[in-house]
């Protein structure tokens, strides 16, 4: 699952050039504004040329920026000078697809100004600093010819020398934990600059000349790397930083990543509330389902015990490791039935979701994940990426199996395909914007794909006692994940305390209860997306409900809520209950 989020948060949906369809008065200001946007862009990628090729925008893909001083001051400019521009525009005379799209601008200036001067990340996180993904993904691109490729690749290296040189003046008390993970990550990744670069110029026609010099420059950029991490096991970090945010940025950097209509507080009560109101469900049905799956014996006094020893009797029900994409594959037709029969929302026929095994790059760990094209590649497939078992040991996929047993396989099948993820993906590429492309709220995106694993069980999709369990615990993660974030970053819970919350409460295992712990040590806030983005989606709909009674319409609500694209929960909310 920790590759489908990083997956996810890649996400980009198509582009075609945005022009304005609306009619009247306000066409001239939403036609300013569109240009507005494509000189935002332009800019926004001269001084992020990484994050530019990372979108599939490859003019910039021989600059490395040095993480200096001169370039923070750039960063600052840049967001002053764009933060001026935007006040030109009046914000309540634009389209929807514009005012979102401004406040999602607004946002992202707003955002790295707080990096900078408050985060400070480039201090405590070495791990920020780490050249190699870069320079494989120009190995791995199909975007251009190999020789093209190679010639960016060796220009770009010009600056890696100077790149860890500002790394190692910018750091001070880094924590100990993303001190580590720099070190792992620097070391893992220099074989692109020995093994696969290689490889790469033995197919390549460069000359022997040129693939010397390349040649010649990777080794002085294997040694910087590598003195990098071992600049970083050598610092005398006596007073470290805790990897805990604290209340106060941690607050901060909610609202800019999630830009929800929650505070940090409010979403932790909820949460809190709602893993107790799952905690009731899930014992009404274990209680109920003892005897089936459990015989005469005696049932546990403690509740938890009682649901642990129902789903772990559920949970043997599971596919195996050959059938595993197939089944798969089989179940996508099969929703796609289903949400038309029950007239959920419309799906276009024309944009079937191509199932496939997972690509040698993509590190051969097992899951499912959404390949979507990028802005700049129009005509891209949408892939759904399965996870081969093969060659894993007999326990592992047992394991495996029974954490995605038939009942969890179909909700993963709603949450990643239809009518999650790859449908909202659909839907956004009929309002194009360049700008919900590349900064899509990720609440959003994941919020839709949690909220329709609820809709389908509740619409009745292959209800039993079973299913409504094992969705409920599958909730329950996503619910003690957002429990977590907030308590180890501003509440100080220790990691006993956690993976007692993961294993004992959210019923996982060690294993994945111990890659939670590492991962919420070296992330924050994101863990808190797919909970805050889905209780806001769910609520925006009750209200909704509340307020148009009668006339409330399911499907129209589904088509409308995604016609916005993915942007923030809160906006679309402001517009939907105006009527806009
Ligand atoms: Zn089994
Ligand atoms: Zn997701």
């Amino acid at each position: 699952m920790k590759k489908l989020f990083v997956t996810i948060l890649t996400l980009a949906v198509l582009f075609s050039c945005n022009k304005s369809t609306k009619s009247g008065d306000d066409n001239t200001l939403d036609e300013k504004f569109d240009k507005y946007k494509e000189g935002f862009v332009t800019a926004l990628w001269q001084i992020n040329p990484g994050w530019a090729s990372a979108v599939g925008y490859h003019k910039l893909d021989s600059v490395l920026v040095v993480p200096d001083a001169a370039t923070d001051k750039a960063q600052l400019d840049f967001a002053k000078v764009q933060l001026d521009s935007l006040k030109q525009y009046d914000i309540e005379n634009l389209s929807n697809n514009n005012k979102t799209d401004y406040y999602m601008i607004k946002n992202q200036l707003e955002s790295a100004i707080f990096s900078i001067k408050e985060l400070k990340s480039s201090q405590w996180d070495p791990s920020g600093y780490n050249v190699c993904g870069s320079f494989a993904e120009i190995l791995n691109g199909k975007y251009d010819s190999l020789e093209v490729r190679l010639r960016s690749f060796n220009v770009k290296m010009n600056s890696i020398p100077a790149y860890y040189e500002a790394a190692k003046k910018n750091i001070k008390n880094p924590t100990i934990e993303h001190t580590q993970l720099a070190i792992d990550q620097n070391l893992g990744g220099s074989s692109v600059f020995e093994t696969d670069l290689n490889d790469a110029l033995a197919k390549s026609k460069l000359t022997s000349t040129e693939k010397k010099e390349i040649q010649n420059k990777a080794k002085v950029s294997v040694k910087a790397i590598k003195d990098y991490a071992e600049w970083l096991k050598n610092l005398p970090n006596k007073t470290p930083r805790s990897f805990r945010l604290g209340a106060d940025l941690y607050a901060k950097k909610f609202n800019f990543d999630i830009q929800s209509r929650y505070s940090t507080d409010e979403i932790y009560k909820i949460a809190v509330d709602h893993k107790k109101d799952l905690h009731d469900k899930m014992f009404v049905l274990a209680d109920k389902l003892w005897t089936k799956y459990r015989g005469n014996e005696a049932k546990p006094t403690n509740k938890l015990d009682l649901i642990k020893q129902v789903i772990d009797q559920i949970s043997l029900k599971h596919t195996t490791p050959e059938k595993f994409q197939s089944e798969i594959e089989k179940q996508i037709p099969e929703l796609i039935a289903y949400v038309k029969a029950k007239d959920l929302l419309y799906i276009d026929p024309s944009k079937p979701l191509i199932v496939r095994k997972e690509p040698a790059y993509m590190a051969g760990v097992a899951g499912a994940s959404i390949s979507a094209p990028g802005p700049y590649d129009k005509n891209g497939n949408t892939y759904y990426n399965v996870g081969s078992l093969s060659g894993w040991t007999a326990e592992n996929s047992e394991s495996y199996l029974r954490e995605y047993n038939d009942y969890i396989l179909q909700i993963l099948n709603i949450h990643e395909a239809i009518p999650g993820h790859y449908t909202q993906l659909v839907y956004s590429n009929q309002s194009p914007s360049i700008i919900k492309s590349i900064l899509g709220n990720g609440a959003m995106i994941e919020g839709w794909a949690v909220y329709t694993e609820k809709m389908m069980l509740e619409s009745g999709y292959k209800n039993s006692d079973e299913m409504w369990l094992m969705y409920y615990k599958w909730n329950l993660r996503t619910t003690c994940n957002t429990i977590l974030d907030i308590s180890v970053h501003t509440k100080n819970m220790s990691r006993e305390v956690a993976l007692d919350l993961l294993i004992k409460e959210a019923f996982q295992q060690q294993a994945e209860a111990e890659g939670k712990w590492k991962r919420v040590t070296l992330s924050q806030v994101q863990l808190c997306s797919y909970f805050t983005g889905y209780t806001e989606i769910y609520n925006l709909r009750e209200e909704l409900k509340k307020k148009e009674g009668e006339n409330f319409n399911l499907k129209k609500f589904h088509e409308k809520f995604l016609s916005f694209g993915s942007a923030p929960v809160k906006y679309i909310r402001e517009l939907m209950l105006s009527g806009k």
